[in-house]
């Protein structure tokens, strides 16, 4: 019934929004442009750095090495991105990726993820968010909402961004932060598959992914970072990830026969 309705409101929105499918074949709705997203994810970043103090030397040189191989895999529209690169002084074990080339990584991270795998895991996941448009789906999805189908339809007469313009202003733009990070639990486990399968091909032990569970459920308290939220078990997870680890394994293989060995060296501290 849902999946109706959202192909119904695809199918009244074509000629301003985009229909798309995501890169594992779900159909999502796009109604943002690719600039909004950017110019978004900048004001988050900014926010970032305003908030939390950043970390440079050994940290952020292994954070940089570790996005750099994966950012290599990448589709090149993605890849050719100025892909800007943070480690924040936090204990809180988060990361996250925006539109427009943003990767930020916190200490407390570094802690748990224990290896280069580990992170790339936690990065590949971040960046699988973006790969997919999540964030744009879900303002979309947020806009359609609040808007309604009667704006909806006065969309239609409208040209080129003046809808997107108009779910953006629907959605009170000073709350990028809130908009960008948060997201359901079909996009959490898409970018655990998007994410597997780049560490992969990037040269990064997909079988890491695992550990990383485990170290995280052993390392316990605190807030749920953003790459273990929303989800519906930890347990649940790590059979998904399991039920993808062959096809992971095969483009692991591959991206060693290539060359493409990471050897990204980890802080001492
Ligand atoms: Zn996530």
């Amino acid at each position: 019934m849902r999946l109706m309705k959202s192909l119904g409101v695809c199918a009244l929105m074509v000629s301003v929004a985009a229909c798309t499918t995501s890169p594992t074949g779900r159909s999502q709705l796009l109604m943002m442009n690719d600039q909004e997203l950017d110019q978004m994810g900048a004001q988050a970043f900014q926010q970032y750095q305003q908030e939390l103090p950043s970390v440079n030397g050994a940290p952020l040189e292994y954070v940089q090495c570790i996005t750099r191989n994966i950012v290599a895999v990448l589709p090149p529209e993605e890849r050719d991105q100025n892909w800007q690169v943070k480690v924040f002084k936090s204990d809180d074990a988060n990361a996250f990726a925006l539109p427009g080339g943003y990767v930020g990584v916190n200490t407390g991270l570094l802690k748990v993820a224990t290896n280069q795998d580990q992170v790339a895991t936690v990065i590949g996941h971040e960046i699988g968010h973006v790969l997919a448009h999540h964030a744009n789906e879900r303002a979309s999805t947020q806009g359609l909402t609040q808007l309604g189908m009667s704006v909806g339809g006065s969309l239609l007469g409208a040209g080129g961004g003046a809808g997107s313009d108009a779910a953006m202003a629907a959605m009170g733009m000073g709350a990028q932060y809130g908009i960008l990070l948060p997201f359901s639990r079909s996009h959490e486990s898409e970018a655990d598959t998007i994410g597997l399968d780049l560490m992969a091909n990037a040269g990064f032990d997909p079988r890491a992914s695992i550990d990383l569970w485990h170290n995280m459920a052993a390392s316990g308290g605190g807030q749920p970072p953003e790459w273990m939220s929303t989800h519906p078990s930890n347990s649940g997870r790590i059979s998904g990830l399991e039920a993808h680890m062959s096809e992971a394994m095969a483009l692991y293989q591959q991206a060693q026969a290539a060359g493409r060995v990471p050897q990204c060296k980890a802080p001492s501290a």
